[in-house]
């Protein structure tokens, strides 16, 4: 049993810390950053006005960044603790976990340094509960702890659809990479009904196929492990049209097989109706990874009618993923989904295992029976 905040007891005059997710996105010099999006930080609300409504005082912390354990200003949290400042008042929020080495490492001396006057422990990070670092594994060893409401949520809405979804569940995956999820996909097979697979990703698929793919992206050490999936018993939805540029860096339409030296940066107008069809016609979602390079508006529309079929579909949907979630928002999405999960490398971590270090800490407090 994951315990909740009302497993906490009482919490009035106590103190608590809050591990939060408020990675966000920010712009701008490194001595004046400012937040792109603060998503991050108003999920975090239900859990810190939980807390101050019943009387206890909160302590935020949160990472920010890959500042790899030194002191660097431009993954400061003070542009964060300003806009916290505005949406909780009186919420305090130390400064970046990730400025201390000992957060990664998961150093004693650096969780006791954390925890101390602290009462309680709450983890509403969910975008980092797939990491064993201090200020995740660390406190619920010896303090009452509990999921926050975003974790929660987060843990149910993936439980669900990773034991019990209604049928067929469709699987979306796109992005740039697909050594970074290729472990997740084949997870996923056991759980799926379908792939539809776009993106970056989809072009080492259609490598292993034996087509032609320019010099879009690639990763041929990746090609056989897709030859695998590729005649497993999932099926693979690939593009059978794809948006780029041309050998002259113009702007393209292609078939299937693309010219030599030509670039494949989105799906094509063809693929992206057909992928809306599966997806308008599932009865769960999960969408992971941009269909094209979305943040150029020539390659954004196989990504902006996935979005939208995403938004328009009776099926249980759920986004994961910061640049799907971002895409969501750009396109004015964000509301119509079922679950936008805070988490990228979490959510689907989360899919494949079943389980987080972050998850597992819980379940170990001192407050658990
Ligand atoms: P998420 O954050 O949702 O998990 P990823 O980080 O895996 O998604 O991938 C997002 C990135 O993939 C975007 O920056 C997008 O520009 C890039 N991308 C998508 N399709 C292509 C493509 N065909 N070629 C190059 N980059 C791509
Ligand atoms: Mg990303």
């Amino acid at each position: 049993m994951i315990p909740h905040l009302e497993d906490l007891g009482d919490v009035r005059g106590k103190t608590a810390l809050v591990r939060t997710d408020f990675n966000v996105p920010m712009s701008g010099p490194d001595s004046a950053r400012v937040i792109t999006d603060d998503f991050r930080i108003r999920a975090a609300l239900p859990t810190i006005n939980w807390l101050t409504d019943r009387g206890a005082k909160v302590i935020c912390a949160s990472h920010l960044g890959r500042p790899k354990g030194v002191v660097n200003i431009k993954y400061s949290m003070a542009p964060i603790r300003e806009r916290l400042a505005e949406l909780a008042p009186g919420v305090e929020l130390l400064e970046n976990l990730r400025f201390d080495a000992g957060e990664e490492s998961n150093d004693p001396a650096f969780v006791a340094q954390l925890i101390n006057g602290v009462d309680l422990y709450i983890n509403d990070a969910f975008g980092a509960a797939h990491r064993s670092h201090g200020s995740i594994v660390g406190p619920p060893k010896t303090l009452p702890s509990a999921a926050g409401r975003l974790l929660q949520r987060e843990v149910e809405v993936l439980g669900e659809m990773r034991k019990n979804p209604k049928r067929p569940l469709i699987a979306v995956l796109g992005g740039a990479k697909i050594s970074d999820k290729l472990g997740v996909i084949e997870a996923l097979t056991s759980i799926v009904d379908a792939f539809v697979i776009g993106g970056g990703m989809c072009f080492t698929f259609l490598a292993a196929k034996g087509l032609p793919i320019g010099d879009s992206l690639c990763e041929k050490n990746q090609i056989d492990a897709c030859k695998k999936l590729l005649a497993g018993n999932v099926p693979i939805h690939l593009p059978e049209d794809i948006v780029g540029l041309d050998a002259d860096g113009n702007f393209a339409t292609f078939g299937v097989r693309l010219p030599e030296h030509a670039k494949g940066l989105d799906i094509g107008p063809g693929s992206a109706a057909a992928f809306a069809d599966i997806v308008m016609s599932a009865r769960s979602v999960f969408w992971n990874g941009p269909m094209g390079m979305f943040e150029d508006d020539r390659f954004a529309a196989g990504t902006r009618t996935i979005a939208q079929a995403m938004s328009e579909t009776k099926a249980f949907t759920v986004v994961g993923g910061g640049d799907s979630a971002a895409a969501l928002a750009q396109f004015g999405y964000e509301k119509d989904v079922d679950h936008v999960s805070t988490g990228g490398g979490a959510s689907l971590e989360f899919l494949e295992l079943g389980d987080l270090p972050g998850l597992i800490a819980l379940r170990g407090a001192p407050n658990v029976k």
